[in-house]
């Protein structure tokens, strides 16, 4: 039995669709990030499970009950928004005890599970203060420690970490796996933010438009993206994309001649490619005159960016501007000549007419 179960769900409001027919199950226990662009009905999804918004089609199951009608209370749910929602007037502990005094929890109990939450979020020496002698990062916990406080074991999560600075979203990132894992919360988890997606899911639900694009783990999305909207949406900087041409021994970039495709059949095909699958060659001299040999397709480079640990490099290959990420520093000149080598397990083909992937189509390798 799943811990929420989402059958054929749609959303909508006069003119707008915000969610339609959506399906996915989400394991007790585990942590699923609900990702895609803004506006792609993320959070409507959220809040039709918590039962803040009523669905116009579909149910809603939570541990197997049908709780499309019930009310947030009776489903049991926690949630925490990207506005922390707590109140300004209350200190620490009076905001995280705020839903046990509504439920007139008793004292001892208040008190007892105050201290294990407020120890686990790293809050004991803060529980006088307001929220306005907190950093976002105490706030955000404060927020936190009220959702877990409740002992609900679903707790809905709206881009509860993007009002943070990046060094403390990444801690939080980190605490609040742990904490899921140790609490063995299950978690369904907002953001657009495909690092944050990546790094902390057990399950990725890549939405667009309203619809579900693609379900898998983080490994599935980046290794196997079934369309190109997967390709381009995991991964920084995102997957190279090429359209191609038929040239006269099989599908090439246009402007270049070496085939990418062999065959007739490369015409309305795009070639899919990670900056990082691509190897550099530099131009060598040869012979007796200074014309650079290229090994692989020949390209030219716009700009390097470099990074720390890699360097981003912008080519022009044909008619494409293509993506490379080289190794730490990368010493390569505007204008330089360079050649672009990958191997064929790297390259996904998909259809420029359906962008779903061809799993059969297979690329040649362009060697060095
Ligand atoms: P996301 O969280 O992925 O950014 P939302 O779920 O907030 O997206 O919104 C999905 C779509 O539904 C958007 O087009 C948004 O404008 C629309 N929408 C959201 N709430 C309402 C509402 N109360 N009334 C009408 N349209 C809405
Ligand atoms: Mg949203």
């Amino acid at each position: 039995m799943s811990a929420i179960e989402l059958r054929g769900v749609t959303k909508s409001w006069p003119g707008t669709v915000a969610v339609d027919n959506v399906s996915f199950n989400v394991e007790e226990g585990s942590f699923v990030v609900l990702l895609g662009p803004s506006g792609c009905g993320k959070s409507t999804t959220l809040r039709m499970i918590a039962g803040l918004e009523d669905v116009s089609e579909g149910a809603v199951f939570i541990n197997g009950e049908d709780m499309t009608s019930a009310t947030p209370a009776e489903r049991r749910v926690s949630m925490v928004f990207q506005s922390y929602a707590i109140f300004p007037h209350l200190n620490v502990r009076e905001n995280i005890l705020f839903g046990l005094k509504v439920r007139k929890v008793q004292a001892a109990e208040q008190e007892e599970r105050l201290a294990h939450v407020a120890n686990l979020v790293g809050l004991t020496d803060l529980l006088d203060r307001r929220p306005a002698q907190l950093s976002g990062g105490q706030r955000q916990r404060v927020a936190l420690a009220r959702a877990i406080i409740a002992e609900n074991p679903i707790c809905l999560m709206d881009e509860p970490l993007s009002n943070l600075d990046a060094k403390l979203r990444h801690e939080m990132r980190v605490e609040l796996r742990a904490l899921q894992r140790r609490l063995g919360m299950t978690v369904v988890y907002v953001t657009h933010d495909q690092t944050e997606a990546m790094s902390m899911a057990d399950q990725v639900i890549l939405m667009h438009a309203g619809r579900i694009e693609q379900v898998g783990t983080p490994d599935d999305l980046y290794d196997r993206p079934a369309t190109t909207f997967t390709a381009s949406f995991i991964g920084t900087p995102p997957m190279n994309l090429i359209t191609l041409a038929s040239g006269r021994s099989g599908a090439v970039i246009a402007g270049t001649n070496r085939a990418v495709i062999a065959g007739k059949d490369g015409e309305g095909r795009i070639l899919g490619i990670r900056p990082e699958h691509i190897g550099i060659e530099l131009a060598g001299k040869t012979g007796r005159r200074t014309k650079a040999k290229i090994k692989g397709i020949p390209a030219r480079v716009t700009s390097c960016d470099y990074l720390g640990a890699d360097t981003v490099v912008t080519a022009t290959c044909g008619d494409q501007l293509v993506l490379i990420r080289a190794p730490g520093r990368c010493p390569l000149e505007e204008g330089e000549l360079i050649g672009l080598a990958w191997s064929n397990e790297d390259v996904h083909v998909f259809s420029a007419e359906t962008n779903q992937l061809m799993p059969e189509a297979k690329a040649l390798r362009v060697a060095a």
